[in-house]
């Protein structure tokens, strides 16, 4: 792949990395590439930040066709930058896009799109423990055209934010989680488990509720009964019940995390029986009485593992290990964390040295 790349001639100040929060701060570049019938991908190209003009009757801004990526390159402590797993983040758009009916680059020149805006912007990979560079591939439709169908024109473009430390750099924090028993976030046969833009229009009411009332996030339930347990926010989720990490299967109405399978990786490596399956919100209540549900938590690529140290129903509250994040979050973050910085051997190619 060809790329056009134009260099800003005002770059911007780097804020301070204990100031960098998440999704806040943009780098100097952007990457783009156009798609129409005639041309098919054409102009990769990587240019300076700035706002896109975009008409106004594109699809995106009326039938919501549009969709999005989320991975990340470290600075190791030997100052390489390693992207974690990026074909893994490609392959999904690819997979995912035609639920939309949207069209996507090769997963390879979408991976090679991620790389070059990296190279361009590494100096806005951030150095200090726990930070990276968020990469956010994303595709539009932005045919001009009120007409309900698929869109004939997309863009699809990678834009780069530095983030800081998700916990403050102050070791796990263990989150307050409502389970919400009314809205649901994608049903079977819908958009669930593609990277939709919908699925977190869908999501952002309950959220909101949650918050209003001293929670951080909901347990999303299956769109049919309530009954079983499919994310938990915009994560993955896992319990640990014994010796056993048990986690939803992947259906049409779950994301498949790159967090998700690293961490069930990692666990059978430790040791852990790892049960992939449907687990009703009985169940984990049973697990609870008994004493047996030991940690809760979520897996995604923001937080890498945001442990649960509540559960809390319509008048009934579970105390997950004391509200306290538990050994088996712990020893996953970090084992992630000392991968991604190069820090323990990658044994299984997750990892790409750029520089
Ligand atoms: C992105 C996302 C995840 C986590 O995926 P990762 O690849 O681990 O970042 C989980 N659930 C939902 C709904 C998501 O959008």
């Amino acid at each position: 792949m060809d790329i056009r790349i134009t260099k800003t001639t005002t770059p911007k100040v780097k804020p301070p990395e204990a100031e960098l929060g998440f999704g806040k701060f943009f780098s100097d570049h952007l990457f783009a590439m156009d798609y129409s019938p005639e041309t098919g991908w054409s102009d990769a190209r990587i240019q300076p930040y700035a706002p896109f003009q975009i008409d106004p009757a594109a699809g995106v801004f009326h039938y919501g066709q549009a969709m999005f990526e989320g991975s990340k390159a470290f600075r190791g402590d030997d100052g390489h930058i390693r992207l974690f797993r990026a074909e893994q983040h490609a392959r999904r758009m690819a997979i995912g896009a035609p639920r939309l009916c949207m069209p996507t680059p090769t997963e390879a020149q979408m991976h090679e799109a991620v790389k070059a805006l990296v190279k361009v912007d590494a100096d806005w990979v951030p150095k200090s423990e726990g930070t990276s560079l968020y990469l956010r591939p994303t595709l539009i439709a932005t045919e001009g055209f009120l007409g309900v169908r698929p869109a004939t024109k997309y863009l699809y473009f990678v834009i780069a934010s530095p983030a800081g430390n998700y916990f403050g750099g102050k070791g796990l924090k263990a989150v307050r989680i409502w389970v919400e028993t009314h809205d649901v976030r994608a049903p079977r046969g819908g958009l669930g488990a593609t990277k939709a833009g919908a699925n977190y229009a869908a999501s952002l009411l309950s959220a909101m509720k949650a918050k209003k009332e001293g929670f951080d996030q909901v347990l999303w339930l299956d769109g049919k009964d309530h009954e079983f347990v499919e994310e938990v926010g915009t994560m993955n989720v896992c319990f640990i019940i014994g010796n056993s990490l048990v986690t939803p299967p992947l259906t049409d109405s779950i994301l498949a995390g790159v967090t998700r399978d690293s961490v069930l990786v990692l666990a059978k490596e430790q040791g852990l029986t790892v049960e992939e399956r449907p687990i009703s919100i009985k169940e984990i209540k049973a697990a609870h009485q008994s004493g047996t549900l030991k940690e809760v938590f979520g897996t995604g690529t923001a937080a890498v593992i945001s442990p649960v140290g509540e559960l809390a129903f319509a008048g009934e509250k579970l105390s997950i290990n004391g509200g306290k994040p538990g050994p088996v979050a712990e020893k996953l973050y970090a084992e992630v964390g000392a991968i991604q910085r190069g820090t323990k051997p990658d044994t299984y190619g997750w990892l790409q040295t750029i520089d």
